[in-house]
């Protein structure tokens, strides 16, 4: 029996009471920054009429109480939320319902309890932060007389799983009410709805788990009310609105018979549960309820045929097919359905005159539609690449018909040719690139990557292509691209150079490399440019003008740049030196590993790295842009990346399943301390602390800084030796790239230029996630300073942690030639197999490297320019040539 005897009563102007009659209350979100991208817009743009309309819209659509939240890195949250509130309290229509104030900073939330009107809830408080924390708040509750959501989380997390949510509840309820005498019907805890039918069997109890705890809550801690937020339950459902529709209808019927009275839900998003047809609503419940081993495989095989519709089965799915050849062959591309392409293509080849004719007609005119909704923004990359696979095969089915009509000549918009510079592996935006134009009827001449300047330019003459493009993510490979605009002046060349890759920008390109060429040297900032771009450039009446602007442009920036530089002040290196970044040496702040020595991890099991996997970086790699998860709700962008994120994840599956990469580690730690001129750390082979094994150097800012801020450089970190403390540093390299690349070749020989891409986005996330796994276990064991560490995820995402792991190529340590030293340190090579280009790139690409500081005061920072004077001196102290390390380091070099 639920154990009621009072009732949580909130207020806007007009009262509402949880009374037993109304068995549930619908809370509105829209009106929070976190998961509305067009609110935030409004917010930041101060547009707050149009803010408040939304309010509006959801009291009018039915919502009982409103949630506000302004958390956002570029807003003022306290600021943002004050006002908020003022304008909503002078709408009556709006203030006659309650307020929910939204935030995770507490400050935030005193700021809009002593504005509201009423009384509002606070969303939320928990255990996060111990107990002293959340005395504090319940204090402040009782005094501003709020309602409060306690969310589930103690001191070790989020509860996962049914006893850790009994658990936590009942700790914060005893607290509350036992201890404080804070009202129990004023309580509502937030149980925590994860997703179900992700695939990965420990989410399999999500639901069931969160309507158990709900009925143990609801029967135990008296006059507690439960809520959550139910549109998770179906992430894994993306894209499919009838599938996730019946989720959150079974979900919330059977958690409401068990005492779930409150929940964020769009009512749009509700189907009514007797009309959830029978077999889905079976297949709906064998998940929620996790009543059968294979209820989500089940689900998914189902789910197809309500794909992309509103509830009409397969019959509406295959509608399309009923339409004439050419908006079948047009449906087929832009929505990258492949299955009757061949068919349709075939079609249409008996059809036609030639078959070259399928492609420069029916085909191009579907490619043309993708083209233009790629243009207005209203498809996407992953979307246009799944497009050029459908596209692809249609061409692979026509190929041999059109090759045996030898004397015929495919008329291409044009020919551009790519490559990721010499020493670079990296391709994937390459590739991206070179799909999206072909795709726009560009033929392209790929050459790979790590391609010498010679075979480029000889490529270019030999299949007279009309642009070339250069790729490259390193800083030494800014220089190669330097080095190839000048060979094309002094060749004589006439076409358009392409520049593009993580470490260009267009201040380099306008500062370093357009003077060097002539003919047009263009940055192109992603791939969803280079199609206007390219046609811009290939056409005679169009391409001058462009140039001419588009120079214009670089000589603003190029002086704008050179007039800055020039206004910097540079200390000379000794007093950078002497004003390093000064640490009180104290005994009790260096910590000696548990065991010294290199070490190797030989092939983990990638199912230990799940929890590390980071996903907001791959969802940039194709150019979606937003934080994960709150990109899979974006207004923008939302559908699209759930649809990827779907895909990712049923490749995750297999690559698990299939252990498709083996995830490889070396990692070393070493007593270690700076010597007398500040900028280098020896590491010493041992205690004795006699014979220096390797001397790994530092790069130091430089720039004349005000107010007694330090010059810094890493070396500060590590203690020096006339301390007399015995500080130690170490070093890693994981990979997680050994069967990436011939996965992906297998897809592309495949012509599934989508699969290839996605193969090796997920090797890069498995890499960057082993680093983070590894550095964890580092802190927390193998060296231990942090051996009671305790973060989430999330602020294990956000690096949250004591000690660093700079990596060779970032801000503070832009010098590569650091990748040498480490290698022979942990002799990389031969223990992992991990190997350095020309250009001290790392093969396989899915490799991360770097070094570890313990210290509690290290952090990142940006070396930012610095003199010759330095560089020359570092190339001294390293063995190399003047000339080579002011190259390796132009980006730094202060001219
Ligand atoms: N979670 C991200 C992490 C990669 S970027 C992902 O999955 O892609 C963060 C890493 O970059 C840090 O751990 C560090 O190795 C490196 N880094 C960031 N800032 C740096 C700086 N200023 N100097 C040196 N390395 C830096």
């Amino acid at each position: 029996m639920i154990k009621q005897t009072k009732y949580m009563k909130l207020s806007g102007l007009e009262p509402l009471v949880l009374s037993p009659d109304m068995n549930f209350i619908n809370v509105g979100e829209r009106t929070n920054v976190a998961g509305s991208r067009k609110f935030l817009r409004l917010i930041k743009n101060e547009e707050f009429d149009e803010a408040l309309a939304i309010a509006r819209d959801q009291v009018e659509g039915g919502a009982q109480i409103i949630d506000i939240n302004m958390d956002d890195g570029m807003i003022d949250g306290k600021e943002s939320m004050v006002r908020f509130l003022h304008l909503i309290m002078a709408e009556p229509d709006i203030s006659r319902v309650p307020i929910m104030i939204d935030s995770s900073k507490w400050d935030i939330i005193e700021a809009g309890l002593q504005v509201v009107q009423g009384k509002c809830v606070v969303n939320s408080i928990s255990l996060k932060e111990g107990e002293a924390v959340f005395r504090e708040h319940v204090r402040k509750l009782k005094m501003y007389g709020a309602a409060v959501i306690v969310m589930a989380f103690d001191e070790v997390g989020q509860a996962d799983n049914y006893e850790r949510r009994c658990e936590i509840a009942k700790r914060s309820y005893d607290i509350m009410v036992n201890e404080m005498n804070f009202p129990s019907e004023d309580i509502i805890f937030d149980l925590n709805i994860f997703p179900v039918a992700t695939g990965m069997d420990e989410h399999r109890r999500n639901a069931i788990d969160f309507i158990e705890a709900t009925h143990w809550v609801r029967t135990n801690l008296t006059n507690a009310s439960v809520s959550g937020g139910v549109s998770n339950v179906s992430f894994s459902f993306r894209g499919n609105n009838v599938v996730r529709e019946a989720m959150h209808s079974v979900f919330l019927y059977h958690a409401i018979q068990k005492g779930m009275n409150m929940g964020i839900v769009n009512p749009a998003m509700l189907e009514v549960y007797d009309d959830i047809p029978k077999d889905l609503l079976e297949h709906v419940e064998d998940v929620i309820l996790d009543r059968r081993e294979d209820a989500t495989e089940r689900l998914l095989d189902l789910a197809e045929s309500f794909k992309g519709g509103a509830g009409k089965v397969q019959v509406q799915n295959l509608e399309w097919r009923e339409k004439p050849l050419q908006e079948r062959i047009t449906h087929a591309l832009v929505k990258g359905l492949d299955t009757y392409i061949v068919e349709d293509v075939e079609e249409a080849r008996l059809l036609a005159a030639k078959p070259l004719e399928v492609i420069e007609g029916n085909l191009m005119i579907g490619m043309g539609v993708v083209g233009d909704l790629f243009g207005e923004g209203k498809m996407f990359l992953p979307q246009v690449v799944k497009s050029a696979r459908v596209m692809k095969k249609a061409v692979a089915h026509l190929m041999p018909f059109i090759e045996a009509e030898k004397d015929e000549n495919s008329r291409a918009q044009g020919k551009v040719l790519l490559a990721t510079v010499k020493g670079d592996v990296h391709d994937i935006g390459k590739n991206i690139v070179g799909v999206v134009l072909a795709c726009n009827n560009y033929e392209i001449v790929d050459l790979g990557v790590m391609v010498p300047p010679e075979k480029i330019l000889e490529a270019a003459i030999e299949h007279k292509v009309d642009v070339i493009g250069l790729s490259g993510l390193i800083t030494p490979s800014l220089d190669e691209m330097v080095h190839i605009a000048k060979e094309m002046k002094r060749l004589d060349f006439k076409i358009p150079l392409l520049i593009g890759g993580a470490t260009t920008s267009r201040a380099h390109t306008a500062v370093k490399i357009a003077q060097q060429y002539d003919h047009g040297v263009i940055h192109v900032l992603d791939a969803s440019r280079s199609v206007p771009v390219v046609s811009t450039l290939i056409n005679e009446d169009t391409s001058q003008e462009f140039l001419d602007k588009t120079y214009a442009e670089y000589d603003v920036l190029r002086d704008g740049y050179l007039n800055r530089a020039r206004k910097k002040v540079y200390l000379p290196l000794d007093d950078a030196r002497n004003n390093k970044f000064r640490i009180d040496w104290k005994a009790e702040d260096v910590y000696k590993p548990n065991k010294l020595g290199v070490q190797v991890i030989d092939n983990l099991d990638l199912n230990e790295l799940v929890p590390y996997l980071d996903w907001t970086p791959f969802f940039q790699s194709w150019e979606l842009h937003g934080k994960y998860p709150a990109i899979l709700t974006d207004e923008v962008v939302g559908t699209q990346a759930t649809e990827l994120f779907q895909d990712a994840k049923e490749m995750l599956q297999k690559v698990l399943d299939e252990k498709w990469f083996t995830a490889k580690a070396v990692y070393g730690l070493f007593p270690a301390n700076t010597i007398e001129n500040n900028d280098d750390i020896a590491v010493y082979t041992d205690e004795t602390r006699t014979e220096v094994l390797e001397t790994i150097l530092s790069l130091r800012q430089q720039s004349k800084k005000g107010s007694g801020k330090p010059n810094i450089a890493l070396a500060d970190f590590i203690a020096p030796k006339k301390t007399g403390l015995e500080d130690y540093i170490g070093g890693f390299c994981v990979t997680t790239g050994f069967g990436v690349e011939e996965i992906a070749e297998k897809y592309r020989a495949d012509l599934d230029d989508y699969n290839s891409i996605m193969v090796k986005a997920l090797g890069d996330r498995f890499a960057e996630a082993f680093a983070e796994y590894l550095h964890d276990k580092v802190r927390k064991e193998f060296w231990g300073y942090a051996s009671d560490e305790n973060l989430s995820n999330e602020d294990m995402i956000r690096e949250e942690y004591q000690g660093i792991r700079p990596a060779p190529g970032y801000p503070a340590c832009p010098d590569h030639t650091e990748k040498t030293t480490l290698w022979r340190l942990l002799n990389v090579k031969e223990n992992i197999g991990v190997e350095l280009t020309d250009s001290l790139a790392m093969f396989p690409t899915a490799a991360v490297s770097g070094l570890y500081f313990a210290h509690p005061r290290a952090r990142y920072f940006g070396l930012g320019k610095i003199t010759k004077e330095q560089v020359h001196d570092f190339a001294e102290r390293r063995g190399y040539t003047h000339e080579v390390m002011e190259r390796w380091l132009a980006p730094n070099l202060n001219e």
